[in-house]
């Protein structure tokens, strides 16, 4: 059955939350954003973006399985978790995927001395799934790929592909050297490519781990990806400074700017 797929932007900043006046427009939650297909809903990280979801989740009910993929524990993409309704309904089931450790770290981090409550007081039933980079895996009727990104610690960039559709996932990864010939690859022919746009192209700082819009570009033309969506801003960007930089961009069908509530659909 070719299921619509509805993307849907709940934190679009990257390194802290800015929850300022001045980055409303944009939003000032940290990277989180969902995929409903069918019945099921698929989270890609769990910024702080992930509390709100967390809330329509629980007013939603019905099905109770929820996957999280994470690209890595950096704090910017797990601290939603931390105030995620979904973890206190005991009839819920989330099955969180992320790299090696990944159990050992998030009990470390959600539990005393660091929060009241630790992953095990929850009432749902958690699942972990340590993934390598390079692994696939199927997810509810879809393919899930990954591959490593070029980050400090290391990231995973996912690939979701079902019902005719592909879907590319890659925050918190440098478009430079060895990894970019294997990331056009990897996004070739994406419906949408999710894209780290930390830096503006005046302020790329190599080394840092990062991207800026401008390379989301390049790759998704090299990929011929339908649209890109940039996302992961710093958290000093204010919504002034983003809007010049989507005039710069010029933005089209094929290259928009993630502002939390922002809805796409495949
Ligand atoms: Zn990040
Ligand atoms: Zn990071």
């Amino acid at each position: 059955m070719n299921e619509e797929w509805r993307i849907t932007v709940w934190g679009v900043r990257g390194s802290a939350p800015r929850p300022s006046p001045d980055c409303m427009e944009h939003g000032g939650n940290t990277a989180c954003i969902s995929l409903d297909h069918g019945d099921h809903t698929v989270i890609l990280d769990a910024g702080t973006g992930l509390s709100p979801l967390g809330q329509v989740l629980s007013a939603r009910g019905g099905p109770k399985r929820l996957d999280i993929l994470l690209s890595h524990l950096h704090i910017d993409h797990v601290l939603g978790l931390y105030s995620f309704s979904p973890f206190f309904d005991p009839d819920t089931e989330i099955h969180l995927y992320g790299g090696a450790g990944l159990e050992r770290y998030l009990e470390t981090l959600i539990g005393p001395p660091f929060w009241p409550l630790g992953m095990r007081d929850f009432p749902s039933k958690v699942g972990y799934h340590e993934i390598r980079p390079g692994d696939s895996f199927g997810l509810e009727g879809l393919t899930v790929s990954t591959m490593a990104g070029d980050h400090p610690g290391g990231s995973i960039l996912y690939r979701l592909d079902g019902d005719g559709k592909r879907l590319t996932y890659a925050l918190d990864c440098e478009a430079a050297g060895p990894v970019l010939p294997a990331l056009t690859e990897f996004a070739r022919g994406s419906g949408l490519l999710i894209w780290d746009a930390s830096f503006a192209p005046s302020d790329l700082r190599p080394g840092w781990g990062h991207s800026t819009w401008e390379q989301g570009l390049e790759l998704g033309r090299a990929a011929q990806a339908a649209q890109v969506l940039m996302t992961h801003y710093g958290w000093d960007c204010s919504d002034g400074a983003l809007r010049r930089q989507e005039l710069l961009a010029g933005q089209d069908g094929s290259c928009r700017f993630a502002k939390e509530g922002m809805a796409i659909s495949l």
